[in-house]
């Protein structure tokens, strides 16, 4: 036997469970078929800044917080302020109401809408539940009768989920992650998300994981792993730590079906030497599916990192996201085209590749030796459902391998 685990992928799912196992004393090898750990999580540089790749932002005291912290990562950032953010509605741009009192005084909304959206956002979940088993639609519809109402809780959904495809989407799971946010809020964390994977992909191997950098080819549930060039390694478990499209390839029988509904997003991460005035931070498109957020603190000096994105449903195609996206920052943001020093824009990236769907029942994770995690292997949402996959699956191996190596 080469190893008592292997782990194909070395994104945070792949790392953060190398380092969970290694410190509980297993023998660990974690493969990864590109010359550096991270999958998803980079953050390459975008001319002088390190960028995460489209928007990213850590869900405060969630499962993928709490995992992290069971490694001995904290996240270090800082929490977004909502100060002077905007919406957007039919070509024209309007406060975001952050609070009650910018609630209350908005002129955006009717008097009936802002009763609606007093009570959705001092308790999503309780109103979700008077729908069981329904979608995030749903959740909306019985929350909220108003146009402009139901247009922004749609959009808060949106943005809290990372997910446009409200028909789909469980609405218990959209409702608890929006009190989440709404609680906790998120972090946008110093120097991208690569810092996470570095000090993840650190107390993998100084916990004595070892990483090897082979894309596999084959696996089997007797625990052989094939790489690339012809080598094989047997390992007592396999964790499969792989976005769906990788698993299919490798083990059909462990993966979400090929019309499993998947989050996506176009994403224009840019760098700015000023913002014009408006100095616009944050903004939220309620009639399209669009996000803007400066992702660097207040006081940074020097150039400034902007997210944006445009959450694609389901049928979207990503054709045409990139104008759409430039037209909608000059209405945000006008003149901010003048200021960009370097840009990077990514059409069509996965950013869940199974979400929770109203219909999505439980499917097997495990076949012999293999056991799959990542963000389709648990009911929550992102990071936060891929390091719930990696627990629970970490949990399993415990109980099957009950004597650590150094005992
Ligand atoms: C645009 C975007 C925005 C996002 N924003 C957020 C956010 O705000 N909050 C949040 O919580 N999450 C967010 N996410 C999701 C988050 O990035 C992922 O959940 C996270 O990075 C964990 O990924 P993973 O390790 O499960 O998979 P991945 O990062 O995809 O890692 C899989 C790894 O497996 C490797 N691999 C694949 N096939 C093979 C093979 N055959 N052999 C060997 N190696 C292989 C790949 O190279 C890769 O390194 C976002 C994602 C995107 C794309």
């Amino acid at each position: 036997m080469d190893a008592d685990i292997a782990i194909v992928g070395a994104g945070l799912s792949g790392l953060v469970a190398a380092a969970k196992l290694a410190r509980a004393g297993r023998a660990v090898v974690v493969l990864e078929r590109a010359s550096h750990a991270g999958g998803r999580a980079l953050s390459p540089d975008v001319g002088p800044l390190a960028m995460n790749l489209g928007p990213h932002a850590i869900y405060r005291h969630g499962p993928a917080w709490r995992a992290l912290a069971d490694v001995g990562v904290t996240p270090r950032g800082f929490v977004p302020d909502g100060k002077g953010a905007v919406l957007t509605w039919r070509g024209d741009v309007h406060p975001l109401p952050g609070g009650a009192l910018s609630l209350a005084t908005s002129g955006f909304f009717s008097l009936s809408e802002k009763v609606d959206i007093a009570r959705v956002l001092a308790g999503p979940v309780s109103i979700a539940r008077r729908a069981p088993g329904g979608s995030a639609a749903d959740f909306v519809a019985s929350a909220a009768s108003g146009e402009r109402a139901a247009a922004f809780l749609t959009a808060l959904v949106r943005v809290a989920t990372y997910t446009n495809a409200p028909s789909q989407l469980d609405g218990e799971v959209a409702a608890a992650q929006l009190a989440r946010v709404l609680r906790s809020g998120v972090l946008y964390v110093d120097g991208g998300w690569r810092t996470l994977v570095g000090a993840t992909e650190e107390a993998a191997v100084s916990a004595g994981a070892t990483l090897r950098h082979a894309r596999v080819t084959a696996v089997d549930p007797s625990g052989a792993v094939a790489l690339e060039g012809g080598d094989v390694l047997h390992a007592k478990h396999v964790l499969l730590a792989l976005p769906a499209a990788s698993l299919r390839a490798l083990a059909p029988s462990v993966a979400p079906p090929a019309d499993a509904v998947s989050s996506r997003a176009a994403c224009l991460d840019l760098v700015v030497d000023a913002l014009p005035l408006p100095a616009r931070r944050f903004a939220l498109g309620i009639d399209e599916p669009h996000y803007f957020s400066v992702h660097s603190r207040r006081d940074e000096s020097g150039p400034l990192r902007v997210q944006i994105a445009r959450y694609l449903a389901p049928d979207d195609d990503a054709e045409g996201a990139r104008a759409r996206l430039e037209a909608w920052v000059e209405l945000v943001q006008p003149g901010l085209r003048a200021h960009v020093v370097a840009e990077r824009f990514l059409p069509d990236m996965t950013v869940q590749s199974a979400i929770p769907t109203v219909e999505g029942g439980g499917r097997s994770l495990r076949v012999g030796a293999i056991r799959a995690v990542g963000d389709h292997a648990a009911r929550g949402l992102l990071l936060d459902a891929a390091l719930e996959s990696v627990d629970n699956a970490c949990a399993e191996i415990a109980v099957a391998m009950p004597r650590p190596r150094a005992a």
